[in-house]
């Protein structure tokens, strides 16, 4: 069988399976399995591959044929261009996350950034390695997402301080930028997520528990205490969350509350700055 045919029967398999890029995942996983790129692809398509990587791919096509997400099977993804390790205590980074790390890129120079919920460490990680803060912390609960982003921060030759905390249970110190994409679906809304989403990532990093505002009111509580004098803090947001995380800053005593959308044109981030005395 040449590579060719064998990937015209891996997208014809997911096709089957009904997943929704069958043709692009049934790209990558072949790329995967070979060690191939797009171009090494077109040279080789018509080489004869052997009878292990064979079924190695199907092996792998079987796994996404049940929903498995793409990335749980390569145990790789790209955020911010880098590459980041992923598993199942890890949520996936996501492009619409690009969104607040441009936006903390802008102005993180020389300072001191708390990323909570890092999860993966995508944020953290690529705030070190893309920009020049003075230092970058980085906190979640889950001590196995914790190991994923203690890997990424070290595939990525990039220096963060990892805390194991509840929020900011065991933080110290004062940052001038605290940034989170905390979880933030709403429990009732979780079971309408696709299969690959509800079923293969953690509960733990998308369940905002019963209004979907749980981690950002808790955060936006005490964040006051973990910030300096006209320290921002940037959060990723749903669609439908600009109004109702703006109101829980503006109550805390937060100003210049701004929005900014993703590249889908959808309500993405919020941030605002922290002033004393106002
Ligand atoms: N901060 C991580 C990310 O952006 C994890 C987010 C989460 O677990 N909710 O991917």
């Amino acid at each position: 069988m040449t590579l060719q045919q064998l990937l015209t029967e891996g997208k014809e398999y997911l096709r089957q399976c009904e997943i929704t890029d069958f043709e692009l995942d049934a790209c990558l996983l072949l790329f995967h399995v070979f060690g191939i790129d797009r171009g090494a692809y077109f040279l080789r398509q018509q080489e004869i591959v052997s009878q292990e990587k064979e079924e190695k791919y199907r092996t792998l096509l079987a796994k996404r044929g049940k929903h498995i997400p793409l990335q749980h099977i390569t145990g790789y993804t790209e955020f911010m261009g880098l590459d980041f390790h992923v598993n199942e205590h890890v949520l996936i980074p996501r492009q619409d996350t690009e969104t607040i790390v441009e936006e903390v890129l802008r102005s993180c120079e020389e300072k001191r950034v708390l990323d909570m919920c890092t999860g993966s460490g995508c944020i953290a990680v690529s705030i070190a390695k893309l920009g020049k803060p003075h230092s970058v912390t980085a906190v979640d609960v889950s001590d196995k997402a914790l190991q994923v982003a203690i890997e990424n921060a070290k595939i990525n030759h990039v220096p963060v301080d990892f805390i194991k905390s509840d929020l900011f249970e065991k933080c110290m110190g004062k940052f001038d930028i605290i940034v989170s994409n905390p979880p933030y679906i709403e429990t009732k809304e979780l079971e309408m997520l696709m299969p690959e989403v509800r079923d293969y990532e953690p509960r733990l990093a998308l369940d905002g528990k019963a209004d979907g505002l749980y981690f950002y009111r808790r955060i936006i509580e005490k964040a006051p205490d973990f910030l300096l004098d006209k320290g921002s803090i940037f959060f990723e947001i749903g669609y439908n969350q600009r109004e109702d995380v703006s109101l829980l800053l503006e109550k805390q005593g937060f100003s210049q509350i701004e929005c900014k959308k993703d590249l889908a044109g959808l309500d993405r981030m919020v941030s605002a700055v922290w002033k004393k005395g106002i």
